[in-house]
Parts: structure tokens; C-alpha cells; sequence
């Protein structure tokens, strides 16, 4: 089984070694190519409008000057002899939980996977608070992830689907289970904006992700990880909304 191992925040990442580690415990045949810096946020963006540079750091490590969804295109065309038989991608530095699957580099690089026709999982560790940096704990995600794979390995993914999975913040052995939930959603609140003066004098604002409100909806993937619970949750990229289409036919008639 070849496996890519790819991420949003950057080939340096501590939950890159988190995802390496878990696909060598499943298999030999493991490459890892992933963004040389932090992408997260980059959802599902494909770089167009400058050229892109590969870099080799060994026979199967590389990174890529651009976005997740260009490291996984430029794995899958230019470094690896092959297509890979399943991408996971992460592990996050953060939860990709709800409505934030969208913005999320993570998700999408599973997404690109996901069209390319190859199983794809997106993992994430969720935290306890803003502010952690490279202190954020992945140890529910170093207990957990093998576990939550193992049962998706002969998964027969529908076409154009990923799973979405995140790990609770908490201890390994303080995590009560695996949840299979539905995809929530957070209230519309969305997170802090800092606003600030830069050195050259000109007013900026900066988003930051936390102090996002939400009463989270049962049996979705927001409830399972505050209930203590890894969230599996899959995902489709055909965002059609059928219940609407005979609806809006009648009205274009
Ligand atoms: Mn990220």
C-alpha cells in the first residue's frame, strides 16, 4: 500500500511526523510531500498566478512553494512512481470541525485526493486553547489515529468522498471512544479579528480562530469531541442540495 503523507501547516509541522508515523505502522511504501510553510486557512486553493518550485529533501520527503492542494497535485504527477493507494493529511495543529472544513488546507488536500479517485483522510488534533503554538499536545491523535484508520482501509470510499477525523483534546487513555457523526456546524460568530498598526505605520487586521461560539447539534462531529470522542465523519465533495432542485426548476419554467 503507498501512502501520501501530506499537511496544511507546513513540512516542518509536529503533526507531520504524527501522520508519517501512523502510515509507517501501516505500511513500508510511505511519501511524504507537503507545503514548505504554514498554509493553514488555504482551503481548497490551487496556486495560478506564480510558478511553483519542488524541493527534494531526501528520496521520500519533499515540500512545495505552494498550497496543500498543490502538494498533493505535484506528489502525485512528479515525485511518486505511482498513484498512492490512500493520502492522509495532517495531523493539524487544530480542530476541522463543522463549517470550518471549507476554509480548512488540511480537509482539502484530502479533497484533491478525494477527486483524484484515491482514498483520502484528513486528521486533526483539536486544542485546548488560542495561543499553544508548537506547545498544542497531538496525544490523542499518536493513541488514537491507527485505530481510526485501520477500519477504513478496505472502506470502499464512494467516488469524490473523504473522511474527516478529530481528536479530542485530551490524554490518550483519557479519550472514551470513536464517533461516526455527521459534519456540524458553528454559529455564525465568527472568530477574533485583531486590528493593529504595522511599523510602516498602515492599519491591519488579523484573524484569529478561537472564541467561536457554538451549541453543538447530536450526533455531529462538534458534540462527539466535546463529548470526549475521536469524530469520524465523511465528507462528500458534491455539495448539491437536491432537496432544492425540483423546487428551483418550477421556479426557472
Ligand atoms: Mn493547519
Amino acid at each position: 500500500m503507498r501512502i501520501l503523507v501530506t499537511n496544511d501547516d507546513g513540512i516542518n509541522a509536529p503533526g507531520l511526523k504524527v501522520a508519517e508515523a501512523v502510515a509507517r505502522a501501516l505500511s513500508d511504501d510511505v511519501w511524504v510531500c507537503a507545503p514548505a510553510e504554514e498554509q493553514s486557512g488555504a482551503g481548497h486553493s490551487l496556486t495560478l498566478t506564480r510558478p511553483v518550485r519542488l524541493r527534494r529533501h531526501d528520496e521520500r520527503h519533499w515540500s512545495v512553494t505552494g498550497t496543500p492542494t498543490d502538494a498533493v497535485m505535484l506528489a502525485m504527477k512528479q515525485v511518486m512512481p505511482g498513484l498512492p493507494d490512500l493520502i492522509l493529511s495532517g495531523v493539524n495543529r487544530g480542530a476541522n470541525l463543522g463549517d470550518d472544513v471549507t476554509y480548512s488546507g488540511t480537509v482539502s488536500a484530502a479533497m484533491e485526493g478525494a477527486l483524484a479517485g484515491i482514498p483520502a483522510i484528513a486528521l486533526s488534533q483539536v486544542y485546548a486553547r488560542e495561543g499553544m503554538g508548537d506547545t498544542v499536545p497531538f496525544e490523542a491523535a499518536e493513541h488514537w489515529a491507527e485505530a481510526a484508520i485501520r477500519p477504513l482501509l478496505d472502506w470502499p470510499f464512494p467516488p469524490r468522498s473523504l473522511v474527516n477525523i478529530n481528536f479530542p483534546p485530551l490524554k490518550g487513555d483519557a479519550v472514551k471512544g470513536i464517533r461516526v457523526v455527521r459534519q456540524g456546524f458553528h454559529d455564525y460568530a465568527r472568530g477574533s479579528v485583531v486590528e493593529g498598526t504595522d511599523p510602516r505605520g498602515y492599519r491591519y487586521y488579523w484573524f484569529g480562530l478561537y472564541g467561536i461560539e457554538h451549541t453543538p447539534g447530536h450526533d455531529t462531529d462538534l458534540e462527539a469531541v466535546a463529548d470526549g470522542y475521536v469524530a469520524v465523519t465523511p465528507l462528500q465533495l458534491d455539495l448539491t442540495m437536491d432537496a432544492a432542485l425540483a423546487g428551483l426548476k418550477a421556479r426557472y419554467a
